[in-house]
């Protein structure tokens, strides 16, 4: 009778571990495959993207010549969803993704500096303070960065609201934390960036908008000035301006320059074929032609790079200024999001597409693991048909032989 009592007990044991042993195991694959989907996929994705080959003058040597390319990084529409329509499930998930994204591409490509092309915020139009500093915190928390990396963002509609509704508070609390209102000119490595509020130009005259225009005319007439140093007119007319680097600027702002629609826009991230022709209106989903015509009047710039459509495009303005619309860096505007890789020097420039992992692929591995999860439970249970056991028989017979 012991006997038989303690054999029994053994057997007992030897379930419950078996028992264990098999929960462990099915641990071990969802943590697997949650380590890989949100965490290791990031790391194998952007380590493919590279820097561009750039040409660089040939009079620099070699050593000043690498230590003088710019590695600039340009990401577009973060769409941080705010308090009213943003589900917190939501909200956790895009912001994770754009956070390994971000941190991933930082620790592996290591740029000079980044810039963000306007709607970092989704609701920072009509926000109140507390959730406007919730989104903030938030922002600096996803976007955190080294010191050797710069971090700078121009404002988009969705930031500070479209011009209707947009406000000397709203773009004062911007600034306060961007240090960004109308205008600004960076010059890093000889390359000279110009910022843009394009929100601000309407053309209509309001206080925000006259401040913008006059700090880009500002701008402009700086650059010129740099560009015009051996001319003895100019001179006189830029003796007490600030000496720049005489390289022809890069314009970055939140609307594109106008264009009629997309029907022009190839690529696998341009717009659906079924929204390419839509035209564009102008002041809502591109800049006026007047206030086109301005800022390729006053900067001549050699290249411009916006945000605001979520798709990609590339545009040539009087038929040899190139524009890059960079699309939305958020997955849940578009399921292949991107960022754009620079090389830049005072003279060239090359440009690079890295793009992030395709959300339908994470969400195909997560259904295959959940299927196969299944099957392992239920084969566990003893619950499967019965030719399942039959192909399972044939398949230990095959490897004994
Ligand atoms: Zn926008």
């Amino acid at each position: 009778m012991a006997t038989m009592r303690s054999s029994l007990g053994i057997m007992k044991i030897l379930h419950l571990k078996k028992r264990g042993c098999f929960l462990l195991k099915l641990l071990c694959l969802v943590a697997l495959v949650l380590i890989f989907c949100e965490f290791l996929i990031y790391y194998v994705v952007i380590f493919q993207c590279h820097w561009p080959e750039v040409k660089i003058e040939a009079h620099r040597s070699s050593k000043q010549s690498s230590a003088s390319v710019l590695k600039a990084m340009f990401l577009s529409d973060t769409h941080l969803l705010g308090e009213i329509k943003g589900h917190w499930l939501d909200k956790l998930r895009r912001e994770w993704q754009m956070e390994r994204a971000f941190q991933t591409a930082l620790s592996l490509l290591v740029p000079d500096i980044v810039f963000i092309l306007g709607d970092v915020f989704d609701e920072g139009k009509w926000s109140f303070s507390q959730a406007w500093a919730d989104d903030v915190r938030r922002f600096q928390k996803m976007f955190r960065h080294p010191v050797c990396t710069e971090l700078m963002v121009v404002v988009g509609n969705h930031d500070i609201g479209f011009h209707y509704e947009m406000t000397a508070y709203k773009l004062k609390r911007f600034a306060k934390v961007f240090n960004f209102t109308s205008g600004k000119l960076i010059t890093r490595k000889g390359v000279n960036f110009v910022m843009v509020n394009s929100v601000a130009l309407e053309g209509d005259g309001c206080t925000i908008c006259s401040r913008a225009e006059a700090k880009l005319m500002k701008l402009s007439h700086k650059l010129n000035c740099s560009q015009q140093q051996e001319e003895n007119h100019s001179k006189k007319r830029c003796s007490d301006v600030e000496q720049l680097p005489a390289s022809e600027p890069i314009l970055l702002q939140h609307y594109p320059l106008y264009r009629r629609n997309d029907a022009e826009c190839a690529g696998e991230d341009s717009a659906l074929p079924e929204e390419k022709n839509i035209p564009f209106k102008e002041k809502y989903d591109v800049l006026s032609r007047e206030a086109s015509q301005k800022l390729l009047w006053w900067f001549h710039p050699r290249l411009i790079l916006s945000g605001h459509t979520h798709s990609a495009c590339e545009v040539l303005h009087n038929g040899k200024i190139p524009e890059i619309s960079v699309p939305s860096f958020s997955w849940r505007n578009r399921n292949n999001p991107s960022f754009i890789m620079g090389s830049i020097t005072p003279t060239n420039f090359s440009l690079y597409k890295c793009f992030l992992p395709l959300e339908s692929r994470v969400v195909t591995i997560y259904c295959i693991a959940g299927a196969l999860l299944g099957v392992l439970i239920l084969a566990h249970l003893q619950l499967l048909s019965p030719p399942f056991y039959f192909a399972q028989h044939l398949i230990r017979k095959h490897k004994a032989v």
